[in-house]
């Protein structure tokens, strides 16, 4: 029997989208790679925190958050995330742009100002500049395997399916039908098609002989190295620069840092850089006492972002059936409760999920204009 619903990408906003929407539809998604969350969603910082984005994003990650504290009974097995504070940090001259985020974040979390003393007592690895903190204790690290089996164990309970190796390479409409055709020769139809390919979403839509959004694939690096001898990392916080620096946090018995690079890419499996590797290291030595002596592994993801930064979820504008669930850029994993619901309610005409916006912030016909 064919479905109702075909999303195609199996990452977390894929995955997510299709389990919330099989509580009242017959859903397949349909994944390129072998296995689900290869790219973006396997390759991320797997944090939940207020420091991102904007104002939107905080109130998308605000509405996650339930799901995360008190997460559904499929996702009850496995931790989807454990507590790890967030350090928000600042030398002498960067103490107003931390006044500024303070206030910009105080809506959304219970945040505490830190002196130096208290900077240094949450993360002792910090060299002697970083005066002044904002923390806030109630950070999330997630588990993103965790959190993607759990979706696909829903979609599955809920008589959805999941489809892996299944590279989409036409899509044409047959009438009221959508129709999509893999690499391979596999065919698939269904009157609505969720376009959920993450970097890829615009090559999907053009397929789909859709107006693309403008999406910027940004690529970001990762390193892992050890921590120095007696580093207690159980007790070490998510710690950033108040500027798009650096962060670093513990990471399975070592540290990671990421230089916070948007270098911009073609839709593509991302590689470390050599330069963002070094980049990484250097900013680890500049603001903390660490010496990054060998790099224990590398990665890189790409964070895809609308032009305005936020992401474009609703139907498109030019065709019927064919739904929007991109641009999730930096925080994907962390509002990926909120999408689901968002777009659970406006494919199925649920109650809209978010007080305090409207569907028409997202929409991706915010983007036509400037297609025109
Ligand atoms: C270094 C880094 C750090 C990050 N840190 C955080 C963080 O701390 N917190 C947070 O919330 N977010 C973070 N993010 C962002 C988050 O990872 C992304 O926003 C999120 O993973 C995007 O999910 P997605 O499902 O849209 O994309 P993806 O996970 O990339 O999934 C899209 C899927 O579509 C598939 N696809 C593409 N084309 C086709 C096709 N033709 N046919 C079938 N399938 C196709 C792809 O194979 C892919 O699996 C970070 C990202 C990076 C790279």
């Amino acid at each position: 029997m064919s479905p109702d619903i075909l999303v195609i990408g199996g990452g977390i906003a894929g995955l997510s989208a299709a389990a919330a929407l099989s509580s009242n539809a017959r859903v397949w998604v349909l994944e390129a790679e072998e296995q689900i969350g290869y790219h973006s969603s396997g390759r991320s910082a797997t944090m939940v925190h207020y420091a991102l984005g904007d104002r939107l994003v905080r109130e998308l990650t605000l509405a996650s958050r339930p799901f995360f504290d008190h997460p559904p009974a499929d996702f009850t097995d496995v931790r989807i995330g454990q507590r790890m504070p967030v350090l928000i940090h600042a030398r002498e001259e960067e103490r107003e742009a931390l006044d500024r985020l303070d206030v910009e974040l105080s809506p959304f979390a219970r945040l505490e100002r830190l002196d130096e003393a208290g900077v240094h007592e949450l993360c002792p690895l910090l060299k002697e500049d970083a005066l002044y903190g904002l923390a806030d204790f109630n950070g999330i690290r997630l588990d993103p395997h965790a959190l993607l089996q759990g979706n696909s164990r829903a979609l599955r309970r809920l008589g959805g399916a999941l489809r892996t190796g299944v590279r989409v390479a036409i899509i044409e409409r047959h009438g009221a039908t959508w129709s999509v055709t893999s690499e391979s020769g596999e065919s698939f139809s269904a009157p609505v098609l969720v376009n959920a390919a993450g970097s890829w979403a615009d090559q999907i839509a053009m397929m789909a002989g859709i107006r693309p959004l403008g999406l910027e694939p940004k690529r970001r690096t990762i390193i892992t190295f050890e921590a120095p001898a007696g580093t207690r990392l159980e007790s070490l916080p998510f710690a950033k620069t108040i500027a798009d620096e650096l962060y670093f946090a513990p990471e399975s018995g070592r540290l990671f840092a990421s230089p916070m690079d948007e270098v911009p890419s073609e839709p593509m499996d991302a590689q470390p850089d050599d330069y963002e590797v070094a980049l990484a290291a250097y900013r680890m030595e500049e603001r903390t006492t660490v010496k990054v002596r060998q790099i224990h592994s590398k990665w890189a993801g790409l964070r895809t972002f609308t032009p305005d930064r936020h992401p474009g979820v609703g139907f498109a504008p030019d065709c019927d059936g064919f739904f929007w669930l991109a641009g999730q850029g930096g925080f994907g994993l962390q509002t990926s409760p909120a999408m689901a619901a968002i777009t659970a309610s406006l494919i199925l005409g649920s109650p809209w999920p978010i007080a305090d916006f409207t569907p028409e912030a997202l929409s991706p016909d915010r983007f036509a204009a400037q297609h025109a």
